[in-house]
């Protein structure tokens, strides 16, 4: 519970779940290789390619045995997962004066429970360059691990009725208080977003002169600074932000690093984890499922002619993704008969029209691993009259050719800033995936 308390408090942002992610392989001996640079891998090698904000790939090359030939197909078993949730995202210009007070102009991003963030304690993280005097630049990362801003309800009083269902209007009403003293409420709003972020960084990084500098291009999100709490030990549940999709890359990750790639002439597995940002706004940019990441790296790794189609068509695929629990309250809203519990075993995703990736192929070699775990499994499939979400699994497995199968773990109050999910899931995701990444 403490190295998951650590992940999701130090991930605010994909930019920092990246960065945490990689530092718990690290400690693992996967190093590091950039996309710029020429790579020489070696058999048994563990290696890591992030492209930031919020996208890394990370894997194993199978270990080289008496008998490989230098055109051994490996088998890939790759897990993908996303490091973005929904939330409130600064404006190019973040800072406005309302009423007197300084606020934070915020977009919303993704689809999230926009009343569960009224009336938290809001803190503000990302990434932020600066421009210096000579016109250099230099790169931060930014958390400021306390509240910066709260976007407080309106009284009852003002408007009574606030419990008959309100209707948030996105533009007007998602202005957050900025409250933090670095942020100066007798200077204009710019200056007092620069001089607030170049009081953070002075105090951050007090050896580094910040004098003449100044914040040229940001990305900067805010985010509920009460960490996780849990409840029922360590086979109880987890509150906590952004739990979709963050357990699953931690699933991913402890299970890569604890993966044992022994020996296995006759079928070599190469497991390979990635994660992608921007799942929850469709994923199209340079770092998102629908970005040339994922198949320029295979294309590096598996570069001799015919090699990477070869590859791709004996490999499998998981999207790892959050599933819905069936909340008692609205039980209703679910397929009573499909709908998963919380602490029940991990779901399989089911979707007719493919919202959801599926092969039979993939979800039998899985279900057959939960058995040989006893890992118990649940089934999810929506209700007949209700649309689907999706993940990135139909997306990747479309585009490599991929056998591929869409699971996760149940929770309650998908997209809100806390959401509620089951540690006992978590760690027959975490087993289900450790078998998944090893050789047979
Ligand atoms: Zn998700």
């Amino acid at each position: 519970m403490e190295q998951l308390t650590r992940f999701l408090q130090s991930s605010p942002t994909p930019w920092h779940a990246v960065v945490h992610m990689e530092r718990m392989l690290s400690d693992r001996g996967f190093s590091v290789l950039s996309e710029e640079s020429v790579w020489s891998l070696r058999p048994g090698g563990r290696y890591i390619i992030r492209r930031q904000p919020g996208a890394l790939i990370a894997f194993i090359i199978p270990p080289e045995t008496p008998s490989s030939q230098p055109d051994d197909l490996p088998r890939i078993h790759l897990a993908c997962a996303h490091t973005d949730s929904p939330g409130l995202n600064l404006k190019p210009i973040p800072c406005k004066r309302k009423a007197g007070n300084l606020v934070l102009d915020v977009e919303v991003y993704g689809s999230p429970l926009l009343s569960t963030w009224f009336d938290r304690d809001l803190g503000l993280a990302g990434h932020v360059t600066l421009i210096g005097p000579d016109g250099g630049l230099r790169q931060h990362l930014i958390d400021f691990g306390e509240p910066v801003a709260i976007l407080p309800s309106l009284a009852i009083h003002l408007n009574r009725e606030a419990n008959e269902g309100y209707k948030i209007r996105k533009h007007e009403d998602l202005s957050p208080m900025l409250l933090h003293p670095f942020f100066s409420r007798d200077q204009d709003p710019s200056t007092a977003f620069r001089n607030g972020i170049l009081q953070y960084l002075g105090t951050r990084h007090p050896g580094e002169a910040i004098q003449g500098w100044e914040p040229i291009s940001w990305d900067l999100s805010l985010y509920d600074v009460v960490g996780p709490q849990y409840m029922g030990g360590t086979k109880g549940w987890v509150t906590g932000g952004r739990l979709d999709n963050l357990l699953s890359c931690f699933a991913a990750v402890t299970a890569l690093a604890d993966a044992t790639t022994e020996t296995n002439p006759e079928a070599p597995i190469l497991p390979m984890l990635a994660c992608f940002n921007h799942e929850e706004s469709g994923s199209l940019s340079h770092v998102g499922a629908q970005s040339n990441f994922l198949s320029s790296v295979l294309k590096r790794l598996l570069h001799l002619p015919g090699r990477f189609e070869r590859t791709l068509s004996r490999s499998l695929m998981i999207s790892v993704d959050a599933a819905h629990g069936v909340h008692p309250n609205f039980a209703d809203k679910h397929d009573g008969n499909n709908a998963p519990i919380l602490n029940a075993g991990v779901v399989f995703k089911r979707n007719a029209n493919q919202r959801y990736a599926h092969s039979v192929v993939a979800e039998g070699m899985l279900k057959g691993l939960c058995r040989a775990r006893a890992i118990p499994w649940q089934e999810f499939a929506m209700r007949a009259d209700m649309p689907c979400g999706s993940t990135i699994g139909p997306m990747l497995s479309a585009k490599l050719g991929l056998h591929a199968v869409d699971l996760g773990i149940a929770s309650w109050a998908m997209h809100s800033i806390r959401e509620t999910a089951g540690l006992n899931d978590l760690n027959h995701l975490q087993s289900l995936l450790t078998g998944f990444f090893s050789s047979p």
